[in-house]
């Protein structure tokens, strides 16, 4: 199969890199593509929504999973869905939520691979009560550098599975993916909206209320100052109960298109702060408002290319994890580390973690996530490396899925189950197949 050459990026655009694409219509073809000996590496791509370098592979191969986007088996007993691993995250909603079946985790997008969550291990506003995505997923299928296709569970292949499940590609390419879909009642989720005045009262509140909740999330105002310092709005929700309004349908959301790149320069602090203003007085705090699934979990797929707003330099997401016992002094010093520099995210999402999913790699740690979207200027490469300085003194660690310029000393400090994972990848792919720019930069 010939390749086709192409300048491509993750969802903040920044880095870019000359890739040579390959599009398999069928699992099948797969082995055709992987060329031993022909001295390319290769790594795969489901919808390009990961922020960084993930699945960019400058001057080698990267495999589209796209067109291996077929459901192949599902049990109506138990939820158990297998399918290719290309099958986009909207897809399954579209096709089992009618029939009372929603996605055990999902991220705050619905257009990605469910291939690519796996390799992400990704969490979802229910990592408090549930876990990430790998502790629903009973069995993958995965084509191996050797080029044998392997079956990787709890049960079989322990290893290899737990070194996949968060390995960001780099054990093979997923193929297929059998997981455990969650039973519902309705369409709509019951949120609670509360506004806090401060950090404690935030974190006050998320260790209050979220055992009440499956789902739970917090938006902070980090250009609040003085005694409204970390001041935030906390959405608290279950999915609704029959007789609150539970169709297993809503009405189709309205998309609209951010048509062109955005001049830079629009979104500085003074648009920031009139932002941030409105948000936080515009939402009252209100009890069980039934909110359709799309509006609760996916607000931003309403604006298609809405990354096109930080311009043609693009942008860089920062999330990072602290453990729980740091977390009020971790979260104080990177808001005012924030501050001290005076670039400031355009949003700023704080979310509450439980238990890691086994994922040898995988991002969640007990504690509290911070991610922060900030607009691509020279100087907000110093200030992330303030922020790893943080969160590397707190025993914390950044989402690979998001990064695009971590250094490899501070990741392998964050990532203390690093060696295990190397000798599995050692074992598995001894000449470096399966290679990503993320991996390259980080020492992976
Ligand atoms: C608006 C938005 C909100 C988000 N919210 C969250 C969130 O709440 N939680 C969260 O965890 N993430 C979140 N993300 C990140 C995103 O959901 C994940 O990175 C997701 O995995 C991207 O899917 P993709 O198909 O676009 O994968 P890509 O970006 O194309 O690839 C991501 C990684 O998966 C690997 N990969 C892809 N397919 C395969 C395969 N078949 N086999 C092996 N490896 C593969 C790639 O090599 C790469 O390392 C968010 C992203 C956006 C844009």
């Amino acid at each position: 199969m010939q390749p086709v050459e192409q300048s491509l990026s993750g969802w903040g655009r920044f880095p870019r890199a000359r890739c040579s694409l390959y599009r398999p219509e069928r699992i099948s073809e797969v082995p055709q593509i992987i060329g031993f000996g022909r001295n390319e590496k290769y790594i795969a791509r489901g919808y390009g929504r990961s922020y960084g370098d993930a699945s960019l592979n400058h001057d080698n191969g990267v495999v589209l999973m796209e067109r291996m986007d077929r459901f192949l088996s599902f049990d109506p007993d138990t939820g158990i869905l297998r399918c290719e691993a290309g099958v986009q995250l909207a897809e399954i909603i579209k096709y089992f939520l009618p029939q009372g079946w929603f996605l055990p985790v999902t991220p705050g997008t619905k257009f990605c691979s469910i291939g690519a969550c796996v390799a992400c291990d990704v969490h979802g506003k229910n990592h408090h009560k549930d876990g990430s995505l790998g502790n629903f997923v009973e069995e993958i299928r995965l084509f191996t550098p050797s080029g044998e296709v392997v079956r990787g569970s709890r049960k079989e292949n322990v290893d290899l599975f737990l070194a996949t499940i968060g390995g960001m590609g780099l054990t093979g390419i997923i193929l297929e993916v059998t997981f455990r879909l969650r039973p519902v009642k309705s369409a709509y989720i019951s949120v609670d909206y509360i506004r806090t005045k401060d950090l404690d009262e935030t974190l006050a509140s998320f260790e209050e209320l979220d055992s009440q909740y499956t789902y739970s999330v917090g938006w902070l105002d980090c250009l609040a100052r003085g005694p409204s310092f970390g001041r935030g709005l906390l959405m608290f929700g279950n999915h609704a109960e029959p007789g609150e309004l539970s169709p297993l349908r809503t009405k189709k959301a309205r998309l609209v298109t951010v048509p062109f790149d955005f001049p830079p320069g629009i979104l500085n602090k003074y648009s920031l702060q009139i932002f941030n203003l409105l948000y936080y007085n515009m939402q009252k705090p209100r009890k069980k408002t039934l909110v359709d699934y799309d509006k609760f979990f996916y607000p931003l797929d309403k604006v298609l290319q809405w990354n096109r707003i930080y311009g043609k330099k693009g942008f860089l997401q920062y999330q990072c994890v602290v453990p729980r016992k740091s977390s009020v002094d971790a979260l104080t010093r990177i808001l005012e580390a924030i501050k001290k520099s005076g670039i400031f995210p355009f949003l700023a999402v704080l979310k509450r973690m439980g238990s890691s999913s086994g994922g040898i790699l995988s991002f969640p740690m007990p504690g509290y996530t911070l991610a922060l979207d900030f607009p691509f200027k020279n100087n907000v490469l110093d200030l992330l490396t303030t922020l790893d300085e943080i969160v590397l003194g707190v025993r914390g660690r950044v989402y690979l899925a998001k990064d695009a310029r971590l250094s490899p000393e501070s990741f392998k400090l964050m990532y203390p189950n690093l060696d295990r994972w190397q000798k599995i990848k050692a074992g598995v792919d001894p000449q470096d197949v399966f290679v990503s720019d993320l991996a390259k930069r980080v020492g992976l």
